[in-house]
């Protein structure tokens, strides 16, 4: 029997016969497409190519492509776990033709591996063929219902045609499209699930788990228009996707994609862990949960090995949701630690010798999955129990449904993501009121609403290409200039405003639009550094330029035509602003660093982001724990002894490969073309680049020799999420900037302290051991007075007169704070039973009174809010409180014993009246 790893190799083995290049997996989080979360079929990577963005590298492509299908159109969540062979995280086996081969060799292949290669029986496998649609002019697919009795054995009974749901593939509203055939298989007739289903019979789309579909291959010939319309492509592409568990389960002779080698591992060690066990049952709790977990740990390893991490929005968002999905499932299996994390290194070992990049960052997956977990598992059981509650009032309702309400406070307060709530729900068989919930997350986002993110450029480029109805192929720029100058001479080829791409007639003023040149020295927003501003100008017009980004290989100058005109054609002069000496600067500072923080921590330091900007650099990287001072100290040391050294910068283009060989360092999950740049620090010339100590691929903006960096300053050091740090830093005059307001400081203090700046250190910490002193002195000092006051009182209800079971305690103390003296209150209250209390006393020249009755005393009639009022102006003050306590201030301290003398015969007169 085949193992996995030799299936997937087979079909790439196959296909690279066929003259096919092999092309790795694109990573799952997209690289620099916002358009999509994750990938979700193997055509993503080679959009470009049927946009006719870009050309394709090679006629033929084959790959096994990394999928994730948990968002958007494809969403296959909810069938996880419940059926056989859908998951979230899939891999997809795929062959291409960029305008060479055609429906003919596509067909023929297919089925050439399937029954020969892989040998499975003919009789087993139908194929479907597009039926062709009235309503949009579509014919029938006869080409290919034709080739496949023609190229292949199958029969022509087994070759069935649909409508265009399902044999008609689109990428998006418009773009390229066409229709395809697909392959099923006949797993037999005990798979039916839908068995217990009146009327149903089991066949090829029929729904049920009998017949699968293995393979999809996409014949794509037609363009769809913004208005609808078909037109045909005169390039010709295939796209084919196969889904490898699928296969695997049919070549292991399983029922379940479960079942096989790609999920039985992480299975056995999740039955090992929890300690129950998995039967392979279908509508089992618990052998759900082994399956949905098995499913979900995948996909968790792969998108954070990616660089996406659990947060609240977007991506992070998608990981943190599967995360809690699984999590809430290992309650089902008794687990209430955090435990998914353990099965990460059986996931590297099915998968890590296919996707290397898993092995390599699995300390650091396993570190973000326990601490989310961890992070989670804190609300998780008393949210399932706010659930219960919320699902009981759900169930008398006539509806039968979880309010938005209490689906909400689940998301806000417990973490449950709505997808969890109402999986939670339809286990009971209620629903969730979801129009509710998302009005509330609405109203939430509202508030949180601001720093969104820029959506000028998508909206842009989505007007232009519904406006001019084709594929818009935005024109390439020479931009190679920003390496040698700041400014130089150029011609408008075009702009981009809202109504679309524009190449004729003025650029509209003020208002915000993307000018397209020949030629530009602007650096193009990439790689962590910032676009650059400046100024394009003409003889009569004068354009600012607030942002550079780029377009496929477009340069787009953002910004506002402010003075004159400008117009299509125009010889313009492009000037790039002084700032970007400050962004070179902290550019190559940014590579010094991270060759500082592998010198002190260790090579598995891997970069996870960065901004470069004129201000100052930011630099996230992979570590476990909080840095020491001192590690912090050594790497600003190794940065600035380079600085000092004043080494040259160089930088060279070359093949890929000879980058690779020479350890520079890529950043991960990047996509780079065959052509890549070196940066090198410390090499003599450029071809000397190989003895440079530091190698990255970049393609930046650098200073020529380190010296002009002119310093260096981490200002900042901090966590940024589990497994995560970041480091902020200043170089050249931002840190110049810095020292200054910080020497500013110094004098002040110095100034205010009278000591010169050597002797602040010593004066200050003086001053905090003094403080110190003084605040445990005065601590003392209160808890004498308390403790003295206690005896006092204590003394004064001892001798104190009785009327009937009421003490009469009156007497001046000599504490200095209300609140002791309250507590003596209460404490005669407490020991006395019954009481009528009042104490005076003195503190800086004021006088305090003090009533307190027990309710006995205050049934009687006498208050202590009464007793106070009444004395309070013997005092010279006033005051009032409740029944049972109260006080009052007054400014003669000498008269407080005649108010208390008054005092005892109030209460005097009050007890013994009946
Ligand atoms: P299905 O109808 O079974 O959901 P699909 O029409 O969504 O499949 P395509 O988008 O054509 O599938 O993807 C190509 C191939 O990828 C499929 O033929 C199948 O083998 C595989 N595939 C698709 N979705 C999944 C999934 N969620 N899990 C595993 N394999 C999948
Ligand atoms: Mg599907």
């Amino acid at each position: 029997m085949l193992a996995a790893k030799q299936i997937r190799d087979s079909f790439i083995d196959f296909f690279q016969q066929k003259g096919h290049t092999f092309v790795p997996s694109s990573p799952i989080v997209p690289v620099n497409d916002e358009t999509l979360l994750f990938a979700n079929a193997g055509m993503n990577q080679f959009k470009d190519i049927f946009l006719g963005l870009v050309p394709s590298q090679y006629p033929r492509a084959v790959n096994s492509q990394k999928c994730l299908r948990v968002s958007g159109k494809h969403n296959d969540l909810e069938e996880v776990g419940k059926d056989t062979y859908h998951h979230t995280f899939f891999e997809m086996l795929g062959n291409w033709s960029f305008n060479d081969y055609f429906k003919a060799e596509a067909i023929q292949w297919a089925w050439e591996l399937l029954t020969e290669v892989w040998g499975i029986d003919q009789d087993r496998l139908w194929a479907t063929v597009f039926a062709g649609d009235q309503n949009e002019g579509l014919p029938a697919d006869n080409e290919a219902a034709e080739l496949w009795t023609k190229v292949t054995s199958i029969s022509a009974e087994r070759v069935l045609a649909f409508g265009k749901k399902d044999n008609f593939w689109e990428m998006g509203e418009t773009g390229p499209c066409g229709p395809c055939s697909e392959i099923h298989i006949d797993l037999g007739p005990d798979t039916c699930d839908k068995k217990v289903i009146k009327g149903h019979k089991c066949q090829v789309n029929g729904d049920c788990a009998r017949f699968i579909e293995l393979w999809n291959l996409v014949f794509i010939q037609f363009n769809r228009q913004a208005d609808g319309k078909l037109l045909p492509l005169s390039a010709k592409y295939v796209d084919t996707g196969a889904g490898l568990e699928r296969v695997v389960a049919v070549l292991q002779h399983k029922k379940s994609n479960y079942d096989t080698d790609l999920f039985m591992p992480i299975i056995s060690r999740a039955s090992e862990i929890s300690g129950h066990k998995y039967t392979a049952a279908l509508g089992n709790k618990t052998d759900n949960a082994f399956r949905v977990i098995a499913d979900h740990i995948r996909a968790i390893v792969f998108a954070i090995t990616d660089g996406a991490t659990p947060s609240n929005e977007g991506r992070g968002y998608v990981i943190r949701r599967i995360l809690r999905r699984a999590s809430r499932f290992g309650r089902e299996l008794g687990m209430h630690e955090p435990f998914i994390y353990k099965l990460v290194p059986v996931v590297v070992d099915c998968l890590g010798d296919a996707f290397t990049e898993i092995k390599e960052r699995a300390d650091y997956v396993s570190t973000v999955i326990e601490a989310e977990e961890a992070n989670f598992g804190r609300t998780l059981d008393r949210g399932i129990e706010i659930f219960a509650a919320a699902a009981k009032r759900a169930a008398k309702t006539a509806e039968k449904t979880i309010s938005g309400d209490d689906a909400f406070q689940l998301y806000d307060t417990y973490g449950f993501p709505l997808d969890l709530t109402q999986l939670m729900a339809e286990e009971r068989g209620l629903k969730v009121d979801t129009k509710k919930f998302n009005e509330l997350m609405e109203e939430q986002r509202e508030r949180a609403r601001s720093g969104q993110k820029d959506v000028w450029l998508s909206g842009m480029i989505k007007a232009t290409s519904s406006v001019s109805g084709k594929l818009t192929v935005f024109p390439k720029t020479d931009d190679l200039y920003k390496y040698q100058t700041d400014r130089c001479e150029s011609k408008i080829i075009g702009w981009i405003d809202s109504e679309g791409f524009k190449t004729e007639g003025s650029v509209p003023t003020n208002t915000e639009v993307g000018l397209i040149l020949d030629k530009t020295c602007f650096y193009a927003e990439a790689g962590g550094q910032v676009g650059d501003c400046g100024i394009i100008r003409s003889n009569d017009g004068k354009f600012i330029v607030e942002n550079t980004t780029k377009v496929a290989s477009c340069v787009i100058h953002r910004g506002q035509l402010t003075d004159g005109t400008l117009a299509g054609g125009d010889q313009v002069k492009a000037i790039v602003s002084k700032d970007r000496y400050a962004t070179k600067k902290n550019h190559t500072a940014t590579h010094l660093l991270q060759w500082a923080l592998q010198n002190v921590f260790g090579k598995s330091v891997s970069q996870q982001g960065s901004y470069v900007g004129p201000d100052y650099l930011r630099f996230d990287f992979t570590y476990p724990k909080a840095p020491t001072s001192e590690q912090l100290r050594e790497i600003e040391k190794l940065v600035r002894e380079k600085i000092t050294a004043d080494l040259p910068v160089t930088c060279l283009a070359m093949p890929r490969e000879k980058a690779e060989k020479l350890g520079a360092m890529a950043l991960f999950g990047e996509k780079y073309g065959n052509e890549v740049r070196v940066v090198g620090l410390g090499a003599e010339a450029d071809d000397k680049i190989d003895e440079a100590f530091s190698k990255e691929f970049c393609g930046g903006t650098h200073v020529d020799r380190l010296g002009t960096i002119g310093g260096f300053k981490i200002t900042k050091e901090e966590s940024i999420s589990a497994g995560v740090r970041r480091i902020t830093a200043l170089t050249g005059s931002g840190l110049m900037d810095y020292l200054e307001k910080a020497s500013d400081i110094v004098d002040e203090l110095s100034a205010m302290l009278k000591v010169p700046s050597e002797g602040l250190i010593e004066r200050v910490e003086q001053l905090i051991k003094d403080n110190k002193q003084l605040t445990k002195k005065l601590k003392t000092a209160a808890r004498a007075a308390g403790s003295d006051i206690m005896t006092e009182a204590k003394k004064l209800l001892e001798n104190c007169e009785k009327i009937g079971e009421a003490h009469i305690i009156i007497g001046k103390v000599s504490t200095g704070s209300v609140e002791s003296a309250r507590e003596a209150v209460d404490m005669l209250k407490k020991k006395a039973k019954s009481a009528v209390i009042v104490l005076g006393f003195e503190e800086d020249g004021k006088a305090t009174l003090l009533a307190g009755a027990t309710d006995d005393i205050v049934k009687r009639g006498l208050k202590a809010g009464d007793i106070v009022k009444s004395i309070a102006p013997i005092i010279d003050g006033g005051g009032g409180g409740r029944p049972q306590m109260a006080q009052a201030g007054g400014k003669d301290p000498a008269k407080i014993r005649e108010a208390l003398i008054k005092a005892s015969e109030l209460i005097k007169e009050k007890l013994k009246s009946p």
